[in-house]
């Protein structure tokens, strides 16, 4: 297995960055006990049965990690390389991440152990559905609100809601995010995480007296996060120099169009194969192929990590030119590269607020469904806009007057709320 697919420490190292935090906010012993474990983990087998007629079974979990603030909520990931330990330390993330932007959530998060491009369409639909039937008694707007994540979209959450209304016998929209508008998905909600972190990034760009225009931006994934994020930051103006997938990277120095690639990308094209500039198409004038990870030590303003965890770890971190890393995936800079980081003075803009956007829209969506609402695109971008603004300003301004990281900062202002919450409910005299 490879160093990004071995997730056996990630939890580990996850939690250890709660150390300094609980150290700096001196929070209460019971506080920290609770923190560190998840509420509820659950591990399911996916039953799927196969175009063919064959039976298989996929190994898949849902955990909770934190209810203080409000429901569990998180996205569900399709990937062959999931593990329990990876799910639980993403929920972890999602406790963090909402409580950093202030939303009435606790931290939850699914997986299913699978090869989704190995599925048929309706293969994948039966194992939507599946999942969804092993886990429906822990869901509900109140409980636990499921969204996408890596390999699962809105087509994927439709399915997951039309399986719930069944089990429920009645229509529960705001006990999945993510969904088509059609099944009351919120406007705004599939470019959310890419436009949330260039928000950041303009913040974060704003304070360090950079013009877009001369802060050149390597992306590392083209996925959903990835490519909103590209195709506004380059409308805004940065120079979008490089972009990779799980295959190869290019890169041009006048800066690339990200509209184009994603059309051939959408025809499976993939980046080291399309047509970078004929009368029809053009991605720019000079394109230079890569391998895939050298996109990850070019000589660029900005890192922007929107693929998967671990991706700049102890062994290439010393690599990194970038004079600034945006993670706009969750958990793409392990704990000893990011004290690597911290030393040479490289500014991490961390994945807790930078990738904020997805869940404040799901947030809109979910405040939507219940009150049966439907807000303009519009106004779901200014909601968006004020709010990850207002945390991050927050953030920042946090880490310059305490003298420490982004990332230090974000984790403060998040474990602050969520330790709060714990101690106003009593739950530390648990043990009394
Ligand atoms: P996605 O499946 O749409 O895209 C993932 C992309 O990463 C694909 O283009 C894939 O080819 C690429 N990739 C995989 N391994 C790679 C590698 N080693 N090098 C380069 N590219 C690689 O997933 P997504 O929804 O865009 O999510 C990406 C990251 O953002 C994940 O960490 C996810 O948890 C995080 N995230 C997503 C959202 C959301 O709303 N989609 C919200 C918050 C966080």
């Amino acid at each position: 297995m490879s160093r990004q697919t071995d997730h056996a420490n990630l939890f580990d190292d996850a939690r250890s960055r709660l150390e300094a935090v609980f150290e700096a906010l001196d929070v209460p012993a019971d506080a920290r006990e609770r923190l560190m474990q998840p509420n509820l983990s659950l591990q399911v087998s996916v039953p799927v049965r196969m175009d063919d007629g064959r039976l298989k079974v996929f190994p898949g979990w849902r955990v909770q990690y934190n209810d203080t603030l409000g429901p569990a909520k998180g996205g569900i990931r399709f990937h062959p390389n999931v593990t329990q330990e990876e799910v639980t330390t993403l929920s972890f993330w999602m406790a963090v991440k909402c409580a950093v932007v202030d939303l009435p959530y606790g931290g939850g998060k699914g997986g299913v152990q699978v090869d989704p491009k190995a599925l048929s369409r309706l293969e994948l639909e039966r194992l939507a559905r599946s999942y969804v039937r092993s886990i429906a008694d822990v869901m509900g707007p109140d409980r636990d609100i499921p969204a996408p994540d890596v390999n699962t979209n809105a087509m994927v959450m439709g399915w997951m809601a039309d399986e719930f209304d069944h089990l429920a016998r009645g229509k529960v929209p705001a006990a999945i995010t993510g969904k088509p508008p059609a099944l009351g998905g919120s406007l705004g909600r599939v470019a959310a995480t890419g436009r949330g972190a260039l928000h950041v990034l303009d913040l974060w760009a704003a304070r360090a007296e950079r013009r877009t225009e001369d802060v050149t931006v390597a992306v590392q994934g083209f996925g959903n996060a990835a490519y909103h994020f590209a195709r506004l930051a380059h409308a805004r103006g940065y120079r979008i120099v490089a972009v990779s997938d799980s295959k190869g990277a290019i890169y041009s120095e006048e800066g690339l169009d990200p509209d184009p690639i994603m059309v051939q990308k959408r025809r499976n094209q993939r980046l080291h194969d399309m047509v970078y500039c004929n009368d029809s198409v053009c991605i720019a004038e000079n394109v230079e192929k890569l391998d895939r990870d050298d996109l990850l030590t070019l000589e660029v303003d900005v890192l922007a990590l929107a693929a998967l965890e671990n991706q700049i770890h102890e062994d290439n971190v010393d690599q990194v030119r970038a004079k600034a890393l945006l993670e706009i995936a969750n958990g793409p800079v392990t704990s000893a590269a990011d004290a690597r980081l911290e030393e040479r003075g490289v500014p991490v803009i961390p994945d807790v607020l930078a990738n904020t956007g997805g869940v404040i829209v799901s947030y809109y969506e979910w405040v939507q469904n219940r009150t049966g609402e439907r807000w303009a695109e519009e106004e779901v971008n200014a909601r968006l806009a004020e709010r990850i603004e207002r945390q991050s300003r927050l953030v920042l301004e946090r880490a310059e007057r305490e003298s420490v990281s982004n990332r230090q900062a974000a984790y403060r202002q998040g474990i602050e709320r969520i330790a709060n919450g714990i101690l106003k409910r009593g739950n530390c005299q648990d043990s009394d």
